[in-house]
């Protein structure tokens, strides 16, 4: 009789013991238990931060900042020989100057957006923001004059690819190319092609703001990425958006500007009017796949406004927005309205 009471109390102890390891298996793993790798490096004139998931994510964080450091060297403006700076310099062969495939590709794609936006976007853009300074310590309101004679070497339609050996002439004298707006999304898509294709299922990259995550954490939620309170020196994030395998990329007035008198001047230059863009809006945020298109689409929503932003993003499939006008009010696309939590009770949803 005593030995089969001690029977069912060992059943009983095995079976609590085999619950309580299955269920502490099924709880969610501390994310610092996964192996990890995360680094941070000041590439492309902003902070890059990577954090990878993976057994082989010390060697991909390596293998990614040398991909980084390759891209900025074909397409900074100020690192010598490099492709825009050739280019800018006038340093070619019978007008021709030859580039690598990425800048050549970064190219294509910044004279689509400047066909799609009738020329708001222009990669050619470089006289007026060198004119401007903005960001530099040579900042100044330009006077009108020479803000008339800069714009005048400003057109994207006087630039002429080749694509047969990947070469480049610009028509007009004194023509600057400026990639500033799209390089930082070029470059996260290609980190993103080098991670996915080493198998990596969860990954943070954030190139100033430019962000992509692949998959979600490693434990399978969603990332919950922050979008910044435009208003100067606030910093912190308004609003958060859950999200696996896409990008956010944000273009904003606080990121780069100066103030004189009251009055904001800040580095999104419209080439019709020679000065920083006036749209009404603090910043656009693209949310999408991919990360080079999001990245010309942030900067020309910018300048386009709320209505002519708002038909062009509504025009392309998979791509949402989350625009902040001055008065703080939100737009945001259909999809983005169940992923998002605004935190800040300054700003309100506002129609248009
Ligand atoms: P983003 O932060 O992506 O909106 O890019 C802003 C940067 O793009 C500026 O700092 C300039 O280098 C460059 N830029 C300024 N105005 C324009 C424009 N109208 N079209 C294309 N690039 C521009
Ligand atoms: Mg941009």
């Amino acid at each position: 009789m005593k030995s089969k009471k001690m029977i069912i109390f060992a059943f009983i102890a095995t079976i609590i013991v085999i619950a309580i390891v299955f269920i502490r298996s099924g709880q969610k793993r501390d994310l610092k238990d996964f192996p990890q790798k995360t680094a941070s490096n000041y590439l492309m004139n902003t902070l890059i931060q990577l954090r990878i998931y993976g057994e082989n994510a010390e060697d991909l964080i390596n293998i990614s900042f040398e991909r980084l450091r390759e891209i900025e060297n074909n397409m900074s403006k100020t690192i010598e020989n490099s492709d825009i700076y050739r280019i800018n310099e006038n340093q070619s062969e019978n007008g021709f100057v030859h580039i690598s495939t990425d800048t050549f590709r970064v190219l294509e794609k910044a004279i689509e957006y400047a066909q799609i936006t009738e020329g708001r976007f222009d990669p050619s853009i470089g006289p007026l923001v060198e004119l401007w300074g903005i960001g530099t310590k040579d900042a100044r309101i330009p006077r009108a004059e020479e803000i008339n004679e800069t714009i005048s070497r400003v057109n994207y339609k006087w630039i002429e690819l080749n694509s047969n050996d990947n070469s480049i002439r610009l028509l007009k004298d004194q023509m600057k190319l400026d990639l500033g707006a799209i390089a930082k999304g070029y470059a996260a898509d290609e980190v993103r092609d080098i991670l996915e294709g080493e198998g990596i299922e969860s990954a943070y990259i954030n190139l100033g703001g430019n962000v992509f995550v692949i998959g979600g954490k490693p434990d399978g939620t969603s990332w919950n990425i922050g979008i910044q309170d435009p208003r100067r020196n606030r910093g912190g994030a308004m609003a958060s958006i859950e999200v696996k395998d896409k990008t956010i990329v944000t273009s904003g007035n606080y990121e780069r500007y100066f103030e004189k008198n009251g009055v904001i001047y800040h580095h999104i230059i419209d080439p019709t009017t020679g000065y920083p863009a006036e749209s009404g809006i603090l910043s656009v945020s693209i949310i999408s796949d991919d990360s080079f298109d999001a990245d010309a689409l942030s900067t020309s929503v910018f300048i386009l406004g709320v209505e002519k932003g708002l038909e062009l993003i509504n025009k392309l499939e998979g791509v949402e927005a989350l625009i902040i006008k001055d008065d703080l009010g939100i737009i945001m696309t259909d999809g983005l309205q169940n992923n998002i939590i605004i935190r800040d009770k300054d700003f309100y949803l506002s129609g248009k």
